[in-house]
């Protein structure tokens, strides 16, 4: 192992190498035995070729690195590479480096009047290459489309070593199988990103936030509905029950919070559309939010809501419909006793996502059972894998693993990459 951290030395210099004091850039039990830190595609190359030569386990994170069947192997923290390269405001298209920090690269696009939507529950602490290895999607999503509509071009490090490119800034690029949004969600599997052509967005030319005090969560998705069937697609409409919304502002009932973007008439319209289903809901309070000094507080205080939510590890998440989102908070309630005072229950109405704070291990079965059969899943993510769990079908649970798991060695014949993601 001596050789291959002297040879990481060698490429990357001793100074971006560490081998003790490892742990704030881990997280997990395992111990690799060394924590690297690459400063261009070059330097990538060159500690896989290393890894991939001596058969050595490699994982990848954007500043913490998930250490799960990493003991003895090579840490890579893309925290280096973190510049803008070029932004193309015509074109609507910006190369960046993997390692770039979300909230930093959002807001040097907004300063040039650009939109970037995607928006982890860590913003904070996250990488544009992480954004896309995980390609989750979030409440702004049924407006912006998915993250993996985002991402136009790659370059990639095999897990062999090789440099991989594939698509250009133009929209129509894909025939055949789609190489470039394959990518998304893969989790490091296929190598290591090391830059990334995003499609941009102009930035909305006005924005408004509506937020209401509603006697439930009940009532919220009521509303929700109705604002739907009215065909007004806010960019976000999200209730959170008391406990998590008077972490924002205080209510006697639950937060609902909407957020609308777009042009100064078509906002104005909107928002007065929601401000009345959130009456007839029964809001006891309802106020319309145009000054940005208050519009931005109140969404960087939702931001810390959700990364307090991404931190609680007793909750379970699952996704219905939006038109389904009534039935399943009902269905809900005779799961999860109480879930107007549970200490945390969140609503995305757009995407019909719902988080509720409990305890997975006696709670997650039954609920994934009530999503399914509403046409979701728990977790939203990993959906025929839990269809074929539920179902018990363990012939097409092999099916799936075994086409998933050949994709997979044909881009790392050795198994080196990712060691802990089981497919
Ligand atoms: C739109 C959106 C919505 C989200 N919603 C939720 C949510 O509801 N709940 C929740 O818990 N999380 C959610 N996330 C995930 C979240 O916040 C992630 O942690 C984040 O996007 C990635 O963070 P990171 O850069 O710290 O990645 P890391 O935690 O470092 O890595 C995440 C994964 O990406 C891989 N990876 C990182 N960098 C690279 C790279 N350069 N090349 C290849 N693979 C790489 C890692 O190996 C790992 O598998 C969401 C993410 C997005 C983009």
């Amino acid at each position: 192992m001596s050789d291959i951290i002297a040879k990481i030395k060698g490429i990357v210099g001793d100074a971006n190498v560490v081998t003790a004091d490892m742990p704030q850039y881990l997280k997990g039990n395992e111990q690799p035995a060394a924590v690297v830190f690459p400063g261009s595609t070059e330097d990538v190359v060159g500690i896989v070729k290393a890894a991939y030569d001596a058969d050595v386990k490699v994982n990848v994170g954007g500043n913490v690195v998930e250490t799960k069947g990493l003991s003895g192997g090579i840490a890579v923290v893309m925290s280096r590479m973190n510049q803008i390269e070029e932004v193309d405001p015509e074109n609507l298209t910006c190369w960046v480096q993997a390692g770039m920090n979300h909230q930093e690269f959002v807001e040097k696009l907004s300063e040039k009047k650009l939109n970037f939507p995607p928006e982890p529950y860590a913003v904070s602490t996250s990488s544009i290459g992480g954004c896309f290895s995980i390609g989750d999607v979030d409440s702004k999503a049924f407006n912006y489309l998915p993250t993996r509509t985002f991402i136009l071009a790659y370059e990639s490090v095999l897990p062999t070593g090789e440099v991989y490119k594939v698509g250009t800034k133009c929209i129509k690029c894909v025939s055949g199988y789609d190489m470039i949004h394959f990518i998304a969600g893969s989790r490091a599997t296929f190598g290591i990103l090391t830059r990334v052509l995003v499609k941009l967005l102009p930035a909305p030319q006005a924005a408004k936030a509506v937020v209401a005090d509603v006697p439930s969560l009940a009532a919220a998705a009521k509303a929700f509905k109705a604002i739907q069937k009215r065909k007004v697609f806010p960019t976000r409409l999200n209730a959170l029950n008391k406990a998590l919304g008077n972490e924002v502002m205080e209510t006697s009932g639950c937060l609902v919070l909407v957020d609308i973007e777009g042009f100064p008439v078509s906002t104005a319209q909107y928002a007065k559309e929601v401000e009345a289903e959130l009456k007839i809901a029964g809001a006891s309070f309802t106020k319309v939010i145009e000054d940005k000094a208050e519009y931005d507080e109140l969404w960087s205080k939702w931001l810390k809501v959700r990364e307090k939510i991404n931190l609680e590890e007793n909750k379970v998440k699952f996704t219905v419909g939006p038109a389904k989102v009534v039935n399943a908070l009902g269905s809900l309630s005779g799961i999860v006793s109480n879930i107007e005072e549970n200490p945390g229950v969140l609503v995305e109405g757009l995407n019909g996502k719902i988080t509720v704070f409990t305890d997975p291990d006696a709670n997650a079965a039954a609920i994934n059972n009530m999503a399914m059969g509403l046409g979701g899943n728990v977790s939203g993510l990993l959906g025929s894998q839990l269809r074929c769990k539920a179902y018990n079908d363990n012939e097409m649970l092999e099916e799936i693993s075994r086409v998933l798991n050949s994709i997979r060695s044909e881009f790392d014949p050795k198994g080196i990459m990712a060691p802990g993601i089981k497919l």
